[in-house]
């Protein structure tokens, strides 16, 4: 099901809808009164500074910029979750190590340790308590630093948590009412978004015992608001909480939250939906207005129901009103929080990372403040429709709020997170009339990390309200001074524009916007795959010829004319991509995120071979210059020159047949080579519309050939043939040994050969790692593109310490994948290339049912999905015990797990002893480490705390070394040498009688 969008294309240019956003608040702020208002809090609060250990005094203390403020946060984020003392050890020594903790900042260490031992005893349970975990505080007690840093992490967490249980949570609330009458409560369930079905469902009911706690203190008589409520996260009450999934996401998760609803409508509270990230809005308005037409129809007395809205969206006023009308529409008034936003960060690489054209979120602060103002504007404007509820802890904000609140003389409340900004809200609090929500996460210490690092981050970022409050060399004027005024440009640069002046980075598509995704389905619709004459490998000698003979003209045209038709190439793939992901959809079995990624790789390719090409090939004078004085011995001139080797043959795999195809032949041919170009027999079509691409775009028919045909006879035919002056080859490591002997066996000149061959690819997890996280890259690295990539992770390594809970984790997730026709938006596994593939990869099954551990990574769907699309393999996990158990890469969806113990430099060199060296992944918070096994690694590419596949052209080249390929790295700045000869002249300038030049100077 595709959804109708309901906002306007969320990347659209910021500026316009700033000017607009300002039209629209008109001259409805006074903003000098407003600083009037605001300027007696701030100062109260500078008067009456927080406490040490309160997060305000941390950060200023320590800034989240500085090695201590990350050392902290790195802790914060870490350190509770690790279950052994080893590495507890070694991760807070190695975080307060790289940190400046000694002399003058000496006060870190002394007061964590003494401050913060003294102040925990008041709180915080001691050795062999229920939460303390007994083993690891007891070891930990013998390294006092070590165990005042948990002590001190545990006390900073308890800033951001209300308590442990609800009983708990609802009874610091009790006090806390006594103190300020106006409080009102939003309780929050602490804990990480699902992976799993089972976690959804213990988050569904952890939401339903907080409902049914807080029903018993609601009154039904009372207004709505005047109840404590609850705030829900959907993306906690589902494993797919995806856009691409919004079928499931529809059947079986709106039913879970119209079960809270209805609790909580029965006990008259108010149930917020928390807002995420944007690329699930569209999905969150589809699941809010399914609910919205229960609640009209079977509780619509109901005032309590509502949602999150950011107003770093560039879609937020949008919005704002499509809510206002949905509430008129189903004649219900909502309650609806008004937030700023807490994942800008991921907001601006997701857009940079998929090549969007815009940002989906401000990039100014003050357009966000501006944003924030107009929407309060508008919300404050239908009381009929909308309780607003205005989330800040800026006084500034506040005081805007509540000036323009006090002109439409609309009901409204603040509201505040639990630790934070309570020093503004007490001042404001002051006028009784004023009401204050406080969002009140509840849960255990280990369920606190991922939120506690937000919270830093927020509190963190220079340019936060909340830092700037702390910062008292900031004069309150400034703090305060007025956002409303417009930036014509963004403060970063486009995610277009990334990659500098030197080259356009490629431009991706969001699934999620249907003016992206129907272009993608009209292509579809549309294209065919050619069909391509298989050549006869008794013939190559023909086109050898026309390519030797091509070579003479092509090499001859200077660099910058060959680097202008890859450009050209560049744009014209750029301006086809759909019809390109289109065959590669069809002819691949590519699913639709992986064709985009793949054309995005391409054209990336031609850009930047186009750009490196220029920059090597230009004559280089010897041996240089020092200033401006010329080198070397005078009277004579050396000059260095590159040029291309003649014709090459490039062989490519149908894994990538676009990017590798399209790679291999942009560095053979702008370096002046010509091209024998050989694509994989399964995916000759793409290669062929590639080819006819790049010749109207200028490249000369008999500069680049295609030879479609088997490996075995035309790939073997074209290698052995005389006059051939380099190889390319991507492909497996056995093929690649039989060209290197072929050439090697063949008289005339040695013929140079790249070769990029696969893996067994590890990944490295110790205890430190966010499993959570794990899970999410291990989904993508073994399981994406079917695992037919040769970056894909084949084996895991899980420190045996958290190894069950992960597994259980993993296989949960992958049993939520879909497998199907890759054509379909849904699918995450499409088929494996061909029935050949398919065969080997079964029967390596098979063997591994009978040697190793199979784990239940595989769901009954999965497995009905199998019978009906050919060459499906749902995805498949086991374990094994040991390292070497692992001899030859299984090219499919198929993970290795193993665990281990004690030293994780010993896994490396196991890792190493395999032979492969091509991805590895590196999953732990302790930097040191990371940084000693990656250097350890013999292996090509290494990726820390992030999935190993994806590598992008120019920024993280690709390629290995040992049994995996021969270098150098594709898409960097090593690869095109290869290609070239190189060519030095020297000319005596004194060989017509003398030495001029000297005797002039
Ligand atoms: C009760 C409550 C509930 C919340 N629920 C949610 C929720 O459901 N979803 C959610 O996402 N957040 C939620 N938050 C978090 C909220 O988004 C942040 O607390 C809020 O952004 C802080 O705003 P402020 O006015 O206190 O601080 P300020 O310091 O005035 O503003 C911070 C805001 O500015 C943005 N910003 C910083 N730099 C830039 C820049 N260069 N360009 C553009 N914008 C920038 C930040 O991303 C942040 O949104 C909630 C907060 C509260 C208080």
């Amino acid at each position: 099901m595709l959804l109708t969008q309901r906002l306007p294309e969320p990347y659209r240019p910021e500026a316009a809808i700033v000017a607009q956003r300002l039209t629209s608040l008109g001259q409805a702020l006074d903003w000098v009164a407003v600083a009037r208002v605001a300027a007696p809090w701030v100062q109260a609060v500078r008067d009456n500074p927080p406490p040490f250990w309160a997060m305000e005094s941390l950060l200023k203390e320590y800034p989240i910029s500085s090695a201590e403020g990350l050392a902290l946060m790195r802790l914060a984020e870490a350190l509770l979750r690790v279950p052994d003392a080893e590495t507890a050890i070694a991760l807070t020594a190695d975080q307060l190590g790289r940190a400046d903790f000694e002399g003058s900042s000496d006060k870190v260490i002394s007061r964590l340790s003494s401050t913060a031992i003294a102040l925990s005893k008041h709180f915080l349970p001691t050795v062999g308590d229920k939460t303390g975990e007994p083993g690891l505080l007891a070891k930990l007690g013998a390294r006092t630093v070590v165990a005042a840093t948990l002590r001190a992490v545990q006390l900073l967490g308890r800033q951001f948590v209300l308590g442990q249980t609800m009983a708990e949570g609802m009874s610091e609330a009790v006090s806390a009412k006594k103190k300020t009458p106006n409080l009102r409560y939003s309780y929050d369930m602490l804990g990480e978004g699902s992976r799993t079905d089972a976690d959804a469902l213990n988050h569904l009911k952890s939401y339903q015992n907080a409902i049914a706690a807080i029903a018993t203190t609601s009154s039904p008589t009372r207004a709505c608001e005047d109840n404590d409520g609850i705030s829900i996260k959907l993306s906690a009450l589902h494993p797919r909480y995806e856009y691409a999934q919004v079928d499931r996401v529809l059947a079986e998760l709106v039913p879970r939250v119209w079960g809270l609803c209805e609790q909580a409508a029965r006990a008259n509270i108010n149930l917020t939906i928390d807002a995420e990230e944007v690329d699930r809005l569209e999905l969150s308005l589809a699941v809010f207005e399914a609910l919205l037409a229960k609640v009209a129809e079977q509780c619509p007395q109901w005032r309590g129901f509502g949602l999150a809205m950011q107003s770093y969206q560039t879609n937020a006023q949008e919005l704002v009103q499509h809510v206002i009308a949905l509430a008129r529409q189903y004649k219900l008034r909502l309650m609806c929080r008004l937030v700023k936003g807490a994942y800008w960060d991921a907001e601006i690489k997701r857009a940079q990372e998929l090549g969007l054209p815009h940002y989906p979120v401000f990039t100014h602060k003050h357009h966000t403040d501006v944003s924030y103002l107009a929407c309060a504007k508008a919300l404050l404007e239908s009381p009929d429709a909308l309780y607003p509820q205005f989330a800040s802890h800026n006084a500034a904000t506040i005081a805007a709020i509540l000036q323009m609140a006090e002109k439409t003389g609309s009901p409204f409340e603040l509201q505040r997170l639990h630790g934070m900004g309570e020093g503004i809200h007490d001042e404001v609090l002051k006028n009784p009339q004023i009401a204050c929500r406080v969002y009140a996460p509840v849960g255990a210490h280990k369920d606190l990390l991922a939120y506690l690092v937000r919270r830093l981050l927020e509190n963190g970022a220079n340019s936060s309200f909340v830092h700037q409050l702390a910062d008292e060399t900031l004069p309150v004027a400034e703090l305060l001074v007025s956002p409303l005024r417009q930036e014509p440009h963004p403060s970063l640069p486009l995610p277009l524009a990334l990659f500098g002046t030197q080259r356009p980075n490629s431009a991706g598509l969001d699934l999620t916007v249907p003016a992206m995704r129907d272009s993608l389905l009209a292509a579809y619709a549309s294209t065919q795959v050619p069909s391509v004459p298989v050549f006869d490998a008794k013939l190559v000698s023909g086109p050898l010829s026309i390519s030797t003979s091509s070579y003479k003209t092509w090499s001859k045209i200077p660099v910058t004319e060959r680097a202008a038709t890859l450009r050209q190439s560049a744009d014209a793939l750029q301006t086809q991509l759909p019809q390109f992901c289109a065959l590669l959809v069809k002819e691949a079995f590519k699913t639709w995120n992986d064709a985009i990624s793949e054309v995005r790789e391409a054209i990336d390719f031609l850009r930047y071979y186009a750009a490196q090409a220029e920059a090597i090939m230009q004559p280089q004078t010897l041996p240089g210059k020092e200033g401006n004085t010329m080198l070397g011995i005078t009277g004579e001139s050396n000059e260095l020159f590159l040029t291309g080797r003649g014709a090459w043959v490039c062989i490519s795999p149908w894994n990538f047949p676009l990017a590798i195809f399209t790679g291999q032949i942009a560095a053979a041919l702008v370096t002046g080579n010509t091209v024998l170009a050989k694509p994989a027999e399964q995916t000759p079509g793409v290669a062929l519309a590639m080819v006819k691409l790049m010749h109207a775009a200028g490249v000369p028919e008999g500069a680049l050939q295609l030879l479609h045909g088997p490996g075995e006879t035309v790939g073997a035919a074209l290698v052995a043939a005389p006059g051939v002056a380099g190889v390319v080859f991507t492909g497996s490591t056995q093929v690649a040994k039989t060209i290197n002997r072929t050439l090697a066996a063949k008289d005339g000149p040695i013929v140079p050969l790249i070769a990029e061959t696969g893996g067994i690819n590890a990944m490295l997890v110790d205890s430190t790692a966010l499993p959570e996280q794990v899970c999410d890259v291990v989904m993508q690295s073994a399981f994406r593109s079917a695992g037919q990539r040769c970056s894909a992770l084949r084996l895991l390594c899980l420190h045996e310490e958290i190894a069950d809970h992960v597994i259980e984790m993993i296989c949960g997730a992958a049993r939520e994948l879909v497998v199907g026709d890759p054509a379909d938006l849904a699918t995450d596994l499409g088929p494996v290339i061909d029935a050949e593939a398919f065969a080997g990869i079964q029967q390596q099954l098979q063997r591994l049912d009978v040697e190793a551990k199979r784990l239940p990574a595989q769901s009954g769907k999965g497995q009905a999905a199998t019978s009906k699309v050919a060459n499906l393999i749902a995805p498949q996990a086991y374990e094994v015990a040991n390292i070497s158990d692992l001899k030859q890469e299984i090219f499919g969806p198929v993970l290795h797990i193993v665990r281990w113990t004690s030293d994780p430099l010993k896994v490396i060199e196991q890792i190493n002893g395999l032979g492969y060296g091509l991805t590895i992944g590196i999953q732990t918070r302790i930097d040191s480490r990371a940084q000693a096994l990656a250097h350890a690694a013999h292996i090509g590419n290494v990726y820390i705390n992030r999935n190993q596949i994806g590598a992008v052209v120019g920024v993280q080249p690709f390629g290995g070394e040992g049994l995996s390929g021969t270098g150098p790295k594709a898409g960097g700045p090593h690869y095109l040498y290869r290609f070239c000869a190189e060519q030095t002249i020297t000319i005596n300038t004194t060989a017509a009688g003398g030495n001029a030049a000297l005797l002039a100077g």
